[in-house]
């Protein structure tokens, strides 16, 4: 089985969820007071935002094809999201791993690393999380499995001048990517976002190529967009990996982030190991969440 299949068999609830209630309604007439009551719940319940949930109903009332509710749906839900190509998905030199704790940051830098050395790229992982022993050792146990390099410093408390030092070593061995793993922090935390945002600017005065991944967890809905708003006033996020799909996430957070902030999702994570992540692809995901098969 394909692996975005495979994921996306998670939301099978959300799918049922969404089938059950689009199927009681009565396409040829104009929506009753209850249904737009089912389809609320049923999208809010899904986490579809609010804002994105109504404006799904004003486009399927406005649609004329009603019958075919399959892709009155998707599409309604397509004309709602910011458009993004293939091409604004990029990994440069320098990768900087970013979110608030246990919103996977570690585990990631481990599977893209993986995803990189499949194309035989050269990898240094940085461990700069100068707050949890656990994740610099994790991480080195992970770069050990997948055999890439791996820099830390046990002496140094300074996120800045790890993740400047490891990036240094990379560029000087030509190495393809960089991937700094930092300490994960609440977005709420002033003093540890601007530490974040100096991390940033040190590794900015080695090389402008640089790309800022932010991990979300999908567990936690609609919060999520507020954290990566608030991390985005601190530095530029290139792109977005939502993590823990394949736990009791229900979807619709993926929709909700297309729908309100102007950054992309590479990747959705499907597990704890390092293989267990998937290309995001929007028609897809729609696909697995509203059709039959
Ligand atoms: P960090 O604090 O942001 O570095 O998060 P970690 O990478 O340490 O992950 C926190 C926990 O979530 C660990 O137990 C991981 O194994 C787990 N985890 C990370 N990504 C995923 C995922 O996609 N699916 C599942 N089920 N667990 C994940």
């Amino acid at each position: 089985m394909n692996i975005f299949k495979k994921t996306l068999l998670n939301l099978k609830n959300t799918k049922s969820k969404i089938r059950e209630t689009f199927k009681k309604i009565k396409f040829n007439n104009s929506l009753t007071k209850q249904d737009i009551e089912n389809i609320e719940d049923c999208l809010l319940g899904a986490d579809v935002g609010w804002e994105l949930t109504e404006n799904i109903i004003s486009q399927i009332e406005l649609s004329k094809d009603k019958l075919n509710w399959e892709d009155v749906l998707i599409n309604s839900i397509k004309s709602n999201l910011n458009k993004f190509e293939i091409k604004d998905i990029m990994f440069k030199q320098i990768v900087i791993v970013i979110g608030v704790n246990g919103s996977g940051k570690t585990t990631t830098s481990a599977k893209l690393a993986q995803i990189f050395k499949d194309k035989n790229k050269k990898i240094t992982l940085v461990a700069a999380d100068t707050f949890r022993a656990a994740a610099v050792e994790q991480l080195k146990i992970w770069a050990e499995r997948i055999s890439v390099n791996f820099i830390s410093n046990n002496n140094s408390s300074d996120p800045a001048s790890i993740a400047y030092d490891g990036a240094n070593s990379g560029i000087k061995n030509n190495h393809d990517h960089i991937i700094i793993d930092t300490a994960g922090r609440l977005h709420t935390s002033t003093n540890l976002m601007h530490e974040l945002e100096k991390i940033y600017r040190i590794v900015s005065k080695l090389t402008d190529q640089i790309t800022i991944i932010m991990c979300i967890d999908a567990n936690i809905g609609q919060n999520s967009i507020k954290q990566v708003q608030e991390f985005n006033k601190y530095l530029p996020i290139d792109n977005i990996i939502v993590n823990k799909m394949d736990g009791t996430a229900k979807g619709g957070i993926v929709l909700t982030i297309l729908q309100s902030l102007k950054i992309p999702i590479s990747f959705l994570g499907i597990g704890e190991s390092y293989s267990d992540i998937t290309p995001f692809n929007l028609d897809n995901y729609l696909n697995s969440m509203v059709k039959e098969n």
